[in-house]
């Protein structure tokens, strides 16, 4: 979706609404993002620049790093950030701010959503925060079953041991 932004910045309004779902999502290299993305925010013409405030929930899944089953969760991120024209002329004055660039007046939003997704996904994903896993030695999913391998009282501090040495 590329917004015109031409008529609000030659005009009188403040703000500039900025609402929709993106169906084309990235391919990632583990989970995969469920569509639609959804956002919702807005622009604001601020001391003779503008900023951007985009509220972004989007449905990501991935295996439980623990016991492996499919999970999905729902995450939300904020893109926000100064927007720019012309990225030649930009040198980093302010490196505390996010710029989002636009050309002659349309902004590729989209593509700033893709990758601040990207960017805010989770490192790990769990089924749930007390997920017992998988036994190291035998397989079996602890959250369903019990076995006798290691007794049934895993050092919490050992399995996390465990985790380092993925069984062969
Ligand atoms: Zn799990
Ligand atoms: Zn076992």
């Amino acid at each position: 979706m590329k917004y015109d932004l031409t008529s609000f910045f030659d005009g009188d309004e403040y703000a500039y609404k900025l609402e929709g779902e993106i169906y084309e999502v990235p391919a990632l290299d583990s989970g995969h993002i469920i569509d639609p993305i959804k956002y919702n925010g807005k622009i604001y013409k601020v001391d003779g620049s503008s900023e951007l405030h985009v509220d972004i929930q989007y449905k990501y899944e991935d295996e439980c790093s623990r016991c492996l089953k499919p999970t999905t969760r729902v995450y939300n991120t904020v893109l926000s950030g100064k927007l720019m024209t012309n990225k030649g002329k930009y040198n980093d004055e302010d490196e505390s701010e996010e710029i989002i660039f636009y050309e002659d007046g349309h902004l590729n939003l989209e593509e700033y959503i893709w990758s601040h997704v990207v960017s805010s996904l989770p490192m790990k994903t769990l089924c749930s925060n007390d997920c017992k896993g998988l036994c190291p030695n035998c397989g079996i999913d602890l959250n369903y079953q019990s076995c006798n391998c290691m007794g049934n009282t895993i050092d919490p501090r050992l399995e996390k041991l465990k985790e380092l040495f993925p069984k062969k």
